[in-house]
């Protein structure tokens, strides 16, 4: 530890965890200017886990000389740890926006990334919107286990579908299949609300179970109503560490009559990485019973593109951070043009998330990406709510 600076003993605590000392204190200072009392790290091995738990705020720096940021986020992920995070890095806003999935992935509560050299404004704009979160997440905090186990014996578990968009003919190709919880008064929970509990407490697999089954359901009654649409679903890797799944998949598959090909199931780049030993073997055979794979959030994971030749897998989905940031930053245009060559020379089809201007819609299109996602087109919606907006002549 560099030094505390405390302010008085009823004022928010920031933790900063920087090795370059000026930065520390830079960052110190401005904390103290809003009024936030500040500890100061050099590594992140100094650190006890419970002064993060009880900080109000961690300033992260992505770079540390024992354990990089993005290594300490995981570790923080598995300790379950709510505190808000803002990363700090002298590295492209397309890393830092590439970390900040990666910890909002583990379970994290990322306020956003202060990229050196940053203005006081930049910091201001952070606190403010931490602030603001603050208020937020007393709504809305991490489900318990026996909150999640409640939720999953109620049937409040509920599919959300966002449409996936041919970019070419600009028409709905498929629907992605999202988890959600709706709770008592009225709110909707999202994944990163129950996921890492799910995961953490043994829920997983019934959460996983019960979101298939529901989505399937979904997608069987809008085939019959004459929809020729493709479903997408989620694939954990305690799912694929289960050697039995593609087998129960493929019986569930025949006694639903359902198009394998057309079923895609997602399985996101970095759980790839962290690879089960059974992993593969599981990809290989839902490969070779015709179930649809598709890369997510590609890019994210730093994997060697050996890894994706090995994978049986029909579709390459660019992440949104990606997308998101590829008018203002060189790099990220770079890696989605570069993505979507590199899926289409492999035989994938190439989705890209996280579309939300026309903007977007445009560059994708010139590029040649396949197929895309985002709030551009439309926000996940209920089921009931996919069937009323389109499909002809259906009522509510
Ligand atoms: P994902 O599979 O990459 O899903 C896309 C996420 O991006 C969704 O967040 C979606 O709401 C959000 N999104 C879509 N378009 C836009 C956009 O234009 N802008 C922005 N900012 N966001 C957009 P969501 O629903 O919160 O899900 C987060 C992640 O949780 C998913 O990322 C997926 O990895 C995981 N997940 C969701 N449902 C399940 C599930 O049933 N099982 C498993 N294992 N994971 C799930
Ligand atoms: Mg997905
Ligand atoms: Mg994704």
């Amino acid at each position: 530890m560099l030094e505390t600076c405390g302010l008085t003993e009823n004022a928010k605590q920031a933790v900063i965890i920087d090795d370059f000392v000026e930065m520390a204190e830079f960052l110190r200072d401005l904390c103290a200017a809003s009024s936030y009392g500040a500890t100061l790290y050099e590594r992140a091995s100094d650190l006890d886990p419970r002064t993060l738990m009880e900080a109000d705020v961690i300033f992260l720096d992505l770079s540390l000389p024992d354990i990089d940021g993005v290594q300490f986020m995981r570790q923080l992920g598995g300790l379950r740890c709510r505190t808000p995070i803002i990363l700090i890095s002298g590295h492209s806003s397309c890393i830092l926006s590439a970390a900040l999935s990666a910890g909002r992935e583990a379970g994290l509560n990322l306020i956003g990334a202060l990229q050196k050299p940053f203005s006081i404004a930049e910091f201001d704009a952070l606190i403010d919107l931490l602030e603001g979160h603050a208020e937020n997440s007393l709504l809305t905090p991490l489900l318990s286990p026996e909150a999640l186990q409640e939720a999953l014996d109620n049937n409040r578990i509920e599919p959300f579908f966002q449409p996936k968009i041919d970019l070419e003919r600009l028409e709905v190709c498929g629907f992605e299949a999202l988890a959600r919880i709706r709770m008592d008064d009225g709110r909707i929970l999202l994944p990163s609300q129950f996921i890492p509990t799910a995961n953490e407490c043994g829920l997983g697999d019934a959460l996983a179970d019960r979101m298939l089954i529901l989505s399937l359901d979904a997608w069987r009654d809008w085939g019959a109503r004459g929809a020729d649409w493709s479903l997408s679903v989620n694939i954990s890797v305690s799912r694929l560490a289960d050697v039995q799944f593609p087998d129960r998949l493929e019986e569930l598959a025949d006694l639903w009559g359902i198009d394998r090909r057309q079923l895609i199931l997602e399985i996101t780049e970095s759980e790839l990485l962290d690879h089960h030993p059974t992993a593969m073997d599981t990809l290989a055979r839902l490969g070779m019973k015709r179930f649809s794979l598709s890369v997510d959030d590609f890019g994210t994971g730093f994997s060697s593109l050996m890894q994706l030749k090995r994978l049986p897998c029909v579709e390459l989905k660019i992440d949104r951070s990606f997308v998101s940031e590829m008018h203002q930053d060189r790099h990220c245009e770079v890696i989605v043009r570069k993505s979507i060559e590199i899926g289409h020379e492999l035989g994938l089809i190439v989705t890209a998330e996280g579309i939300e201007t026309q903007q977007d819609v445009d560059v994708l299109r010139t590029m040649g990406c396949d197929q895309g996602q985002g709030y551009f087109f439309s926000r996940p919606e209920s089921r009931q709510q996919i069937a009323m907006s389109y499909i002809e002549g259906f009522a509510a």
